[in-house]
């Protein structure tokens, strides 16, 4: 038996909606990895196993090639290629369920959408401070990954019996994806019992495993080695690694979304090198990935300087000013930070 984690009000209360409605759209943030699609997807193959007329996954953007083998990948909905079809979907539904972020401007313009909707609104969670826009807020920062809250949340609606081998492969999915295979945010002996429960179902975690993190292009191999070779900056006194890319650097290697997935994590396997930030030039900003480890935190560096946030260590935030400058206000801060947030 797993111990019960979601309120028990906030289980009577989702439940008791999940009953009433027919048309049910889950939702999730921009750049969507494997615990948003994994919780979205385990979500949806519940849903219908339950009986549900009309279920759907609509996205603000696709998510990357890598998670596409996703059972029901194939029907979700992109706002940014259709955007007609999203909005009649966000329009037209009874309920929306929100999974894997805490406020609305983590799903960009289909935020206005979702606020907009006649829907009633059920928020499942792990990431800290929860905007106040939903019927039902199940927030719950401790827990590594929304779709292991998925798979509570099923459970303790007295409905494990209809978990099925596909949403049990993208409920493990999240759960592996969010936890680095289980080398980061794993310690809670817990999510070695659910893993059991859904390999009982069936799933083969290996193959999950090889289909998630062994299909990179070779130019995205290429762009790690780059990376690593020519573009890692560390700042040892501080613990500390920087990455940078910009736009003309990521040209040659026919950059793709998904391809900077995990790269700012490698520097953490450097001796004595705890703190990891990477920052990607995009179409109209600079995306900006934050990693630490053990207490030393990447998410209040990611919000008080870059408007983000995140977790204790895996956050992010974004840059509206040069690559330069951005780097500049990084280097700047750095010292005071260290010296505020390091271990004892
Ligand atoms: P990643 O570096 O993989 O893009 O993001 C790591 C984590 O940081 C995400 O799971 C999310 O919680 C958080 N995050 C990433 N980008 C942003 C952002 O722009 N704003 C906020 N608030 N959180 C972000
Ligand atoms: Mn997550």
């Amino acid at each position: 038996m797993i111990t019960e984690v979601i309120a028990k009000e906030e289980i009577a209360r989702a439940k008791s909606i999940i009953y009433e409605v027919n048309s049910i759209a889950i939702v999730t943030h921009m750049s969507p990895d494997g615990d948003a699609m994994g919780s979205s997807l385990g979500l949806l193959h519940f849903l219908k196993a339950l009986g549900k007329e009309t279920v759907a996954v609509v996205v603000p953007n696709k998510a990357p090639a890598f998670l596409q083998w996703m059972p029901g990948a194939e029907d979700v909905i992109s706002y940014e290629t259709q955007q007609e079809e999203a909005e009649l979907v966000l329009s037209n539904t009874e309920l929306i369920v929100c999974l894997d972020f805490n406020t609305l401007s983590r799903i960009g313009m289909m935020g206005e959408k979702v606020a907009m909707a006649p829907a009633k609104k059920i928020l499942l969670d792990h990431h800290l401070y929860p905007a106040d826009f939903a019927d039902v807020i199940m927030s719950y920062p401790y827990i590594s990954s929304t779709s292991e809250l998925v798979f509570r949340l099923i459970c303790r609606m007295g409905h494990f019996m209809d978990i099925n081998k596909a949403c049990a492969e993208c409920i493990y999915t999240g759960m592996m994806t969010d936890t680095g295979n289980f080398s980061y945010n794993s310690n809670q002996a817990e999510i070695y019992t659910i893993v059991s429960e859904l390999m009982k179902l069936g799933i083969d975690k290996d193959d999950i495993y090889r289909k998630v993190f062994n299909t990179y292009s070779a130019d995205r191999m290429r762009l790690m080695g780059y990376c690593l070779y020519k573009k890692m900056k560390l700042y040892p006194e501080y613990k500390t690694a920087l990455i940078t890319l910009t736009g003309k650097e990521l040209f040659p290697f026919h950059f793709q979304p998904g391809d900077a997935e995990g790269l700012v994590n490698l520097p953490l396997s450097i001796d004595g090198i705890n703190f990891s930030v990477m920052m990607r030039e995009d179409k109209d900003k600079i995306k900006l990935s934050f990693r630490s480890q053990g207490k030393f935190p990447a998410n209040i560096l990611a919000a008080e300087l870059f408007g983000g946030g995140g977790h204790l260590n895996a956050a992010g935030g974004e840059s509206y000013i040069t690559m330069e400058e951005t780097i500049k206000k990084f280097e700047e801060a750095l010292p005071s930070y260290y010296e505020t947030h390091k271990e004892q």
